[in-house]
């Protein structure tokens, strides 16, 4: 029989914080607190052609929040640069004499994580160690959703009522009942001392051969992106779960107004593991309420969630979507290759207002909400024919919450090449979402100074002349590209 293990390392990745991580806490358990923290920046990682420095400033600030936390819990976190297969291996030799250690993870469901988390696991088991994960930041793992001839689903709607059926079952309501331990966990004036191992007594003499890259990663990061970020770490997101609570009644109607911050902004918390979607649905006690009410701005908020688990479920069951279109009808279309049309949108200079706040947004804080993501997304996709592919690595370049899954879904969805889809015939005209979004132009005007003394109405009309403004005229005429578009992909279709 094998020994218990006497100590354990967590090995953290986007599960960044201490409260509810259910791979902490197994390791924190069965080593009675003789855990320490791991985290590995992987060079293949930060070399990804989506890589943002914007986010990746967002998340060393997260790493640094989890590392003060887990001081104060008596904690310690290493970081290192290295990757996990080799530091393991290394770590594992350099700390012989205190035997094999636990070592503990949380599941992510990316193709990237999902290959690299295999070949760790397998190595580490080569070694004897034994290594357990744990389910995370969704509330249901996308291999527990099937259909009754075990095939995965498809369609949102029928997802998302599978969903909603296991949210209602006692399983689903007592995952959501423990997320109790998260909202206690800062209510806890002191930290207790919870942690009982530190990275010295681990390495014995070796620890010098182990110096920690988080400092050096947060000043080569600044060389590229030295602007600012949103606060962040664990109190930072429990303040905006406070912050947005009694704005959620209004979510219904306010969430598409980019004039007014109608949505919660937690998907960057989502993101790094801040913040998960169980802990969401507990602290508005969303677990009984139902998808089915269109009046409700409750029954809207836990649709979306429900997205985004939707989006890390069609990753998982078709991980080819990270590289090309869902529906395969559509994977080759006649796409327009001009890297002037696309840099001008990159820029925000395509003479459509909405559009170009909405870019100009993005650029510059890294977010901008769900209605202008939408709208320069069918910009770039219908009126200028631009492949989708584009615009999504792009966004990934640019967001703070820019997250593969969640990404790719939204891209093809508006593309309509995606798994449920905006259908390819129906070309939304961001003229008449400008008008309908942003009614008093107050969006296009902060965002768009150029165009501070223009009319309102001219801001929404496309045949509007705006020549006595610094500002070029549209770039596309939407009728012509709305019916160029269609043909492109009936030509697919063929
Ligand atoms: C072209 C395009 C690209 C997008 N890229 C990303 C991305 O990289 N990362 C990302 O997290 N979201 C992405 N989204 C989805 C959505 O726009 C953002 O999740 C949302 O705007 C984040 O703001 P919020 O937290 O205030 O959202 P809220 O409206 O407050 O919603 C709460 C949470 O629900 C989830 N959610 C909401 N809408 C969606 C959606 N359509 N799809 C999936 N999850 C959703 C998010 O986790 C969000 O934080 C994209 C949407 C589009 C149209």
């Amino acid at each position: 029989m094998k020994e218990k293990p006497s100590w354990g390392i967590h090995w953290f990745r986007r599960d960044l914080r201490l409260p509810n991580n259910r791979g902490l806490l197994a390791n924190l358990k069965r080593t009675h607190g003789r855990t320490v923290g791991l985290f590995c920046f992987d060079s293949k990682f930060l070399s990804r052609p989506d890589f943002s420095h914007r986010r990746f400033a967002f998340f060393i600030d997260t790493l640094k929040d989890l590392r003060s936390e887990m001081k104060r819990h008596g904690g310690e976190l290493l970081v290192l640069d290295m990757q996990p297969k080799l530091a393991f291996a290394h770590l594992i030799k350099s700390s012989e004499k205190q035997g094999l250690p636990l070592v503990t993870f949380c599941r992510d469901y990316e193709p990237f994580a999902r290959d690299r988390d295999q070949a760790v696991t397998e190595e580490l088991k080569k070694l004897g160690v034994d290594v357990r994960s744990e389910r995370d930041h969704l509330l249901f793992e996308p291999h527990t959703i099937l259909k009754d001839d075990g095939s995965a689903y498809q369609k949102y709607s029928a997802f998302s009522r599978a969903w909603m059926k296991k949210l209602e079952s006692i399983e689903g309501q007592k995952r959501i009942a423990r997320q109790k331990q998260s909202a206690d966990y800062l209510n806890r004036a002191k930290a207790r001392s919870t942690f009982k191992l530190s990275w010295k007594e681990v390495l014995d003499g070796e620890s010098k051969k182990y110096e920690d890259q988080l400092d050096h990663f947060d000043r080569e990061n600044r060389k590229h992106f030295d602007g600012e970020t949103p606060a962040a770490g664990i109190r930072a997101a429990y303040q905006q779960l406070e912050e947005f609570r009694p704005r959620l009644k209004d979510y219904l109607e306010d969430r598409s107004i980019p004039a007014t911050s109608g949505s919660s902004e937690f998907s960057k918390f989502l993101k790094n593991g801040s913040l998960t979607l169980p802990q969401v649905v507990y602290e508005y006690k969303l677990a009984h309420e139902k998808t089915d009410n269109y009046e409700s701005s409750r029954a809207k908020f836990l649709k979306e969630l429900i997205w985004r688990e939707y989006y890390y479920y069609i990753l998982f069951h078709s991980p080819r979507v990270e590289h090309e279109a869902f529906d395969k009808k559509f994977a080759k279309l006649d796409w327009n290759t001009s890297r002037a049309d696309f840099e001008k949108w990159k820029e925000g200079r395509t003479g459509v207002p909405i559009v170009d706040a909405g870019m100009r947004e993005l650029n510059e804080t890294g977010w901008i909400n769900n209605r202008v993501r939408i709208i320069v997304a069918t910009y770039l996709t219908k009126d200028l024919r631009i492949n989708w592919q584009w615009g999504e690595e792009y966004f990934m370049n640019q967001l703070i919450d820019g997250d593969l899954a969640a990404n790719n879904g939204n891209w093809q969805w508006v593309a309509s090449t995606g798994s449920e889809n905006q259908p390819y015939f129906r070309v939304m005209n961001v003229w008449r979402q400008s008008e309908r979004f942003d009614p008093n132009g107050e969006y296009i005007r902060k965002w768009i100074p150029e165009l501070e003394g223009c009319e309102t109405k001219a801001l929404h009309d496309e045949e509007a002349d705006r020549s006595g403004f610094k500002y070029p005229p549209p770039l596309t005429n939407h009728k012509q590209a709305r019916e160029e578009a269609i043909a492109i992909f009936k030509r697919a279709r063929r």
